[in-house]
């Protein structure tokens, strides 16, 4: 069993953490919030004071951050993962990043003499409470194979994707789609709502039919009719707004860059934006129900 260093430790590193220490794993782990840090290592994470403290002497080092720059900076920052680790240490990024910070990170790794992969993941807190996730890894090949050994307590799919950065281009494709089935399903549950339908009633229908998505079936934004809705706990976040509008907002950036109309993804980001503007922002992103029944406060 290995030592792993881990840096972020929120909604989906705290549950992904306690698959790696439940398979035997000595997880040493790093958030700059306390709270994070604690419901960690009540499931038996090692708390560590510091990057360097997480990560030196570590094997691996997973990082689960939130955006392009918080992984830059634990990264390359002053006492950050590269100026820290042992050497042969191996880097696996699971943040999902905008592909021009993952290429920086690749880039900076090599020169360190470093592998690094990134693999984010697919799967939500329920697919990391599981240890089912999906992951997408892009890097050298056998620095891929390398990660696929410790990625497997957390993860019912590991897929590699290719070279630097293409596990990060896989996961923007599927989150715009993830996204666009999630409005689908929040219009789709209010107009049957004022059909008249129960609504139990039409989730089962629409599970079993063509309606169905992931997002249907994990986060169906009405209470009462899902365990793993974030509907029935007044959206507390599993997934916060500002993180999905990032996501869409990296799917649209890599359009436009390669000329592709997202004139769908465009809507939804301008929904999201709508939530943001109202404050709801650390608000679970299924939250955009809220636009369609007309119940936002502003
Ligand atoms: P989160 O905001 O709940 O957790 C991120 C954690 O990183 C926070 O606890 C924060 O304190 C910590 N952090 C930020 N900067 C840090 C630093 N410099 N040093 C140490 N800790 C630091 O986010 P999350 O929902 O866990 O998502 C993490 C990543 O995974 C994001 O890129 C997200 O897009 C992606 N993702 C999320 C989900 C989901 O359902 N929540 C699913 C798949 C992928």
């Amino acid at each position: 069993m290995a030592v792993i260093g881990w840096i972020g430790l929120g909604n989906m590193g705290g549950p992904m953490t306690a698959n790696l220490v439940k398979a035997g794993h000595e997880v040493r782990g790093f958030d700059l919030s306390p709270q994070a840090l604690a419901a960690a290592a009540a499931n038996g994470l090692t708390r560590a004071s510091s990057i360097a403290d997480a990560v030196s002497g570590a094997e691996v080092v997973f990082t689960m951050l939130p955006k392009g720059e918080h992984a830059i900076a634990v990264y390359l920052g002053e006492g950050g993962v590269l100026a820290s680790v042992s050497p042969g240490t191996l880097l696996i990024d699971s943040s999902t990043i905008d592909v021009e910070s993952a290429q920086r990170l690749h880039d900076a790794a090599a020169e360190a003499g470093f592998r690094f992969v990134d693999a984010p993941v697919s799967g939500g807190i329920s697919g990391a409470q599981a240890g089912t996730l999906t992951f997408m890894i892009g890097g050298e090949p056998d620095a891929v194979s390398a990660a696929s050994t410790f990625i497997e307590s957390m993860s019912a799919n590991i897929i590699p994707t290719g070279g630097a950065t293409t596990g990060q281009a896989a996961k923007i494709c599927n989150n715009l789609m993830l996204f666009i089935n999630l409005a689908g399903a929040a219009e789709g549950a209010v107009l049957a709502d004022r059909l008249g339908l129960d609504k139990q009633v039409f989730w089962d229908i629409a599970s079993v039919s063509s309606g169905d998505s992931w997002a249907l079936r994990t986060w169906y934004p009405i209470a009462g009719v899902i365990a793993s809705s974030a509907a029935n706990t007044a959206f507390a976040p599993t997934f916060t707004t500002e993180l999905a509008n990032k996501d869409i907002g990296l799917a649209i950036a890599a359009a436009r860059a390669t000329n592709t109309p997202l004139e769908i993804g465009e809507h939804v980001q301008q929904l999201f934006q709508r939530v943001l503007d109202a404050e709801q922002g650390r608000k679970d992103c299924s939250i955009i129900v809220k636009l369609v029944d007309g119940t936002l406060a502003p």
